[in-house]
């Protein structure tokens, strides 16, 4: 009876997962999806606490159980409260490490299980005691959860700037050769007996451990969204594992959703930058540290400046005008001036859009969140090819923080780290105004030429104070 609760509980559990996800992928009911797959979450984690039983016997250790689910509860929550819109790519990188983590660590306990049942009968070779499936469930939880969980913190580091990428010469065949000892272990470990089964257990989560960190090293800049989504796909695999390896459809669930989800984004990611998977793991494409540098120097023309008033009298005047949000305005926190300025230039009947690219800011679909945020209604958002299509009937678009996206050298310049990757065509507009704090470049390190063409005009400041500024311009118009 109470197995029967157990798995309708699951069940529960999987179906608010699969509707949560479908609400995710609408900025408007986003929030509420989140939410539906967390109290799936919630009766999956309380169901298995309270009416899961083996051989008879309930859990017990109720005081390590809730103490450590307080913990987890505090520390999450207040680090949830407590980021920065700009630093919510970093606390995703972290957490879905963590998730790793708790994947290699499930496999870490299954493991030592099987070691204390039979430790009575040490020369037992392994493989006569499990099954190659369970076992090779085992291992690739155990591998690919610490690959994950290293590779993660590797890129929290890098996207907090804590840590350099790096790279030398035939590191990819390095790589390659730490994989395939990783994965020897993992043989050699079925092979062993169960007095030695310590050895290449520890040899298993080390290479894989190096493995994590080889691997996200060398690739930097502009890449980093592909690899997160990625490193997201691993720790579902890795959780599914986990679902396997217990029975538990909740986590098998759970974790092929965010395994396919992962690797569905990652897919759409690389298509978004016009570059295959293998040219991202293995090009260290946006390496070579220019991350967030001022570097890229390159002989270009002169830019022009225009005025706060200038720019105002210019959009109250203008018939359509799209705004291209990027990083800058998730740094400055304009997202509610920006909004406020939309309202008042479309009180003064002006038809203002926002256009947007897939990799502007610093997260998949940073922009969306950031301008639903403010209330912007969702179909004032153009994603980038209709942006395209439109960008010829604007009178003026007003680029907000945003740089690498509007970059032309993506089309022109063969040498350019950025050259393939579709960028929003903002020079088809009649005029262009650029807002930033200076000539500075974006993420992936290099000058941008939209800045020094006929048609650009540069708005310098702080993103907020200049909208703010703006809108009270245009009020007075
Ligand atoms: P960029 O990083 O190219 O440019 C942002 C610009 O904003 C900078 O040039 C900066 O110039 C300006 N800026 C910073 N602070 C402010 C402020 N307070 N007010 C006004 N301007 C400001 O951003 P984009 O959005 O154009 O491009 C995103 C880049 O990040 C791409 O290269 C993408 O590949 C990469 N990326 C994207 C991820 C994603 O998933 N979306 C994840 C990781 C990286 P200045 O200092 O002069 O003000």
């Amino acid at each position: 009876m109470e197995l029967n609760l157990l798995t309708i509980c699951y069940l529960i559990a999987s179906v608010t997962f699969i509707i949560g996800l479908k609400m995710l992928s609408n900025p408007a009911s986003a929030r509420k999806g989140n939410l539906v797959a967390a109290a799936g979450m919630t009766i999956a984690i309380l169901g298995t606490i309270f009416l899961y039983e083996s051989e008879g016997q309930k859990l017990h250790n109720y005081a390590w159980i809730f103490g450590g689910l307080l913990i987890g509860a505090v520390v999450g929550t207040l680090a949830a409260k407590k980021v920065k819109m700009t630093a919510m790519p970093e606390m995703v990188s972290l957490f879905n490490g963590m998730g790793g983590a708790c994947a290699a660590l499930i496999s870490a306990a299954e493991f030592y299980h099987i070691y204390e049942l039979h430790k009575a009968s040490p020369d037992t070779a392994f493989a006569d005691i499990i099954p190659m499936g369970s076992y090779i469930t085992i291992a690739a939880g155990a591998i690919i959860g610490t690959i994950s969980y290293t590779g993660s913190i590797i890129a929290w580091g890098k996207l907090n700037g804590r840590v350099k990428d790096f790279s030398f010469k035939g590191q990819h065949i390095v790589n390659m050769i730490v994989l395939a000892l990783t994965l020897a272990a993992a043989v050699f470990a079925y092979r062993s007996t169960v007095g030695t089964i310590y050895l290449p257990f520890i040899l298993i989560g080390f290479f894989a451990f190096i493995y994590g960190i080889l691997f996200v090293m060398p690739i930097g800049g502009a890449d980093m969204p592909v690899v997160i989504s990625l490193l997201n796909s691993f720790t579902g695999v890795a959780a599914a594992c986990g679902g396997f390896l217990y029975d538990n459809k909740a986590m098998l669930t759970g974790g092929i959703l965010v395994g396919a989800a992962g690797t569905l984004l990652t897919i759409l990611m690389c298509k978004a930058m016009n570059r295959s998977l293998t040219n991202v793991l293995i090009g260290s494409f946006g390496g070579g540290g220019t991350t967030g540098a001022a570097g890229g120097k390159k002989e270009q023309g002169s830019h022009k400046e225009i005025s706060l008033s200038d720019t105002a009298m210019v959009m109250a005047y203008a018939n359509k005008v799209m705004i291209v949000p990027g990083y800058g305005l998730a740094v400055a926190q304009a997202q509610h001036t920006c909004h406020e300025l939309e309202k008042i230039l479309e009180d003064k009947g002006v038809e203002v859009k926002y256009a947007i690219h897939p990799v502007a800011g610093r997260m998949p679909g940073h922009m969306n969140v950031l301008l639903a945020e403010a209330d912007v209604p969702y179909e004032k958002l153009l994603e980038m090819e209709q942006a395209n299509d439109e960008f010829k009937t604007c009178d003026v678009v007003l680029i907000l923080g945003a740089n690498d996206v509007v970059n032309p050298a993506a089309k022109t310049d063969p040498a350019s780290p950025i050259y393939g990757m579709p960028i929003l065509d903002v020079e088809l507009a009649k005029t262009v105004i650029v807002n930033k704090r200076s000539m500075k470049p974006g993420y992936a390190g290099i000058e941008n030429d939209l800045f020094f063409q006929p048609k650009t005009s540069m708005l310098f400041g702080d993103a907020k104070k200049v909208l703010q500024d703006l809108c009270a311009e245009v009020k007075s118009i």
